[in-house]
């Protein structure tokens, strides 16, 4: 990344597919913020309870305290007074209210660093994430490992069964598939990844 403005506020979005990393690289941007003693407030949607609600968490177990909310517009509502990092995990979900909120908080001189998917499981651009890499100063696009092929992944293939636009599933549910080996119709999942225990995975929904 290029050396961060000073005296500014700014928008950092990290995208990709699940298994990405993108709650990871998140997670090392929070807890460096907080080893240069900035106060760090950190969310996420309440329809992310994989792990623990009240924790971002990634799928290398990996985790910090976070703030459960319903609506972007809690963010501005909950906000200390005395932060100077704000992060947002699975910001996609968030609706677009969360463009409005970054660029708020962004004015105000804060850094918001967000992660989010930028593709649902069809393959189609997840709302807001476009509007969000629109206005956003620094972009990260993390890619996962094709589980088929080994390539560089950037959708998710869903594996699971049925119409539902919601789905909190588990490893098990989607995998992380390249182009190639992207089945947008759904597929059965790869013979090595139905052979590992299921494990909490994350939702991908479209917008609502
Ligand atoms: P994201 O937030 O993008 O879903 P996480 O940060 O939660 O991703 O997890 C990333 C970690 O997931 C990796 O460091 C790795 O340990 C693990 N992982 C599991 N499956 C894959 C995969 N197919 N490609 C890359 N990493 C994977
Ligand atoms: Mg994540
Ligand atoms: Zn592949």
């Amino acid at each position: 990344m290029n050396p961060l403005p000073k005296g500014i506020g700014w928008i950092e979005v990290i995208c990709g597919p699940m298994f990405s990393g993108k709650t990871e690289e998140l997670i090392r941007r929070l807890k460096r913020a907080e080893i240069a003693r900035q106060k760090v407030q950190i969310f996420k949607p309440r329809i992310d309870q994989r792990y623990a609600e009240a924790h971002v968490v990634s799928h290398s177990e990996q985790k910090l305290p976070s703030a459960p909310i319903d609506r972007a517009e809690e963010i501005l509502e909950r906000l200390d007074p005395a932060a100077q990092v704000v992060g947002v995990d699975e910001v996609q979900f968030l609706g677009p209210g969360a463009v409005r909120v970054c660029e708020q908080l962004a004015d105000r001189g804060l850094r918001v660093i967000v992660a989010g998917l930028d593709q649902d499981y069809r393959g189609v651009p997840f709302e807001p994430m476009p509007q969000l890499l629109a206005v956003a100063e620094f972009v990260t696009k993390e890619l996962a490992v094709c589980v088929v092929c080994g390539n560089p992944a950037h959708r998710s293939q869903r594996l699971a069964q049925g119409e539902q636009r919601v789905l909190v599933g588990a490893r098990g549910s989607y995998e992380a598939r390249c182009r190639a080996c992207f089945r947008p119709e759904g597929d059965a999942p790869t013979a090595r990844a139905a052979a590992e225990p299921a494990q909490p995975g994350l939702p991908l929904r479209e917008e609502p």
